[in-house]
């Protein structure tokens, strides 16, 4: 396979999938350019070789219609910033516009495309849609991970015409790397942390988690269920009834794999869902009717702490409580803190899949982490064990 560090894009024209769905105010002004930033190493190369870079790029649900208002040209204007050279913009994905620009630029030079998703086909991954794009470039370049996991026209289908000259951005290619580093080979002992509102979303991480890692850490609302599959009270917190059994699976699983489980011992519960309710701390098994357990409590956060101090590779996804309120904030505060002490002392860590990310980037230890994840639903899928459309097309 081709890579980044090895591919010669001299005097190529490289048609580079990314992911420039940046949030923007009411005024189209970007808010936060992460994404945008998480481009630049992959165009920087190819244009320091001595290519030319036609970025395309989906923005908002603008459901197959063109739309002013998601327009990709403002984020065209803003790119050029980060860049410090002009971007060519094209009215049109495909068309008569795309294909004069595409076919005029020269090396160093950059075009970006206007919303893929202002035409159906993208999303459907239409064959002939893809190939119109696919006639754009000489060389087929996927760095958007957090699409990932959808097989649409340019993030998947696209990279069939491009038999040979396909590869992975360098975005694309870390995400590849640390999720490999933790579910392909990883230094053991492995942990893996998994927390958020509920089991049902997280059914498929923890059964492929459950395979591979050495210790597994159950926090946030979910913990709950696995309270109540043993028989705990849980009084009013969140409990999803219908899987008390699914429950009680994985944690004979875990026994018969050898996997230490870790489930809260105790809890910051609380009198309703609210930042201002009346607050206590109680063993987990125990909540008192009408309160609910909305963070772990600190017997927990010391046994959580020690199981990731002696691991030397941490997974984390989900939160271990209501971050978003500030009395139940101090269990998934801890967990970020071990993690990033944990790294310091050479773990590999990735935090991947939702509100983690959230909560490493609010608490200012996203740079203590090994690899925070950029992909929300594509990281989630990727350790459910999922094959990545997006990914397996250009392997193929
Ligand atoms: P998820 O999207 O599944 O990762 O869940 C994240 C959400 O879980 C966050 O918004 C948290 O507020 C919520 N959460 C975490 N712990 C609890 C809890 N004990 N009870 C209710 N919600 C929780």
């Amino acid at each position: 396979m081709q890579t980044m560090d090895s591919y010669d894009f001299s005097g190529k024209k490289a048609l580079v999938r990314v992911d420039l769905n940046v949030p923007q105010d009411a005024n189209g002004q970007v808010t936060d350019d992460t994404r945008a930033r998480a481009i630049l190493p992959t165009v920087n190369k190819i244009l320091n070789d001595g290519g030319s870079a036609i970025l395309m790029s989906h923005l908002g649900r603008p459901k197959g219609k063109a739309n002013p208002g998601m327009s990709l040209k403002p984020i065209g204007e803003y790119l050029s910033g980060l860049l410090g050279k002009p971007v060519v913009f094209a009215t049109d994905c495909v068309g008569p516009d795309a294909q004069a620009k595409a076919a005029a630029l020269k090396p160093g030079e950059v075009l970006l495309l206007e919303n893929l998703r202002f035409h159906p086909e993208e999303e459907a991954g239409d064959e002939t849609f893809s190939k119109t794009l696919s006639q754009l470039g000489d060389v087929y370049v996927n760095d958007a991970f957090g699409t990932a996991h959808r097989a649409h026209a340019s993030t998947t289908i696209v990279a069939k015409f491009f038999p040979i000259d396909k590869l992975f951005g360098h975005l694309m290619q870390a995400e590849i790397d640390s999720v490999g580093k933790v579910l392909g080979h990883p230094q053991r002992p492995m942990t893996a942390i998994v927390g958020g509102s509920k089991v049902s979303s997280k059914i498929d991480v923890l059964q492929n988690l459950i395979g591979k890692c050495d210790e597994l850490i159950i926090g946030g609302g979910m913990a709950n269920t696995f309270v109540k599959a043993q028989e705990g009270q849980t009084g009013a917190s969140l409990v999803e009834d219908d899987l008390l059994d699914t429950a009680r699976a994985i944690i004979k699983e875990a026994a018969e794999k050898g996997v230490k489980l870790h489930i809260p011992t105790d809890a910051v519960v609380a009198d309703a869902f609210a930042e201002n309710a009346n607050t206590d701390q109680c063993a987990a098994d125990a909540v008192p009717d009408g309160w609910m357990a909305l963070d772990i409590g600190p017997k927990s956060i010391d046994a959580f702490r020690a199981a990731i101090l002696r691991s030397k590779t941490l997974l984390w996804n989900g939160p271990m409580g209501v971050f978003e309120m500030k009395p139940f904030q101090q269990g998934t505060v801890a967990i970020a803190q071990a993690v990033a002490e944990a790294t310091s002392k050479g773990a590999f860590s990735l935090v991947g899949g939702g509100d983690s990310v959230a909560a490493v980037n609010q608490f200012g230890l996203a740079d203590k982490i090994s690899y925070v994840s950029t992909g929300g639903g594509a990281m989630l899928e990727y350790l459910e064990g999922k094959v990545l459309p997006g990914i397996a097309a250009v392997q193929g």
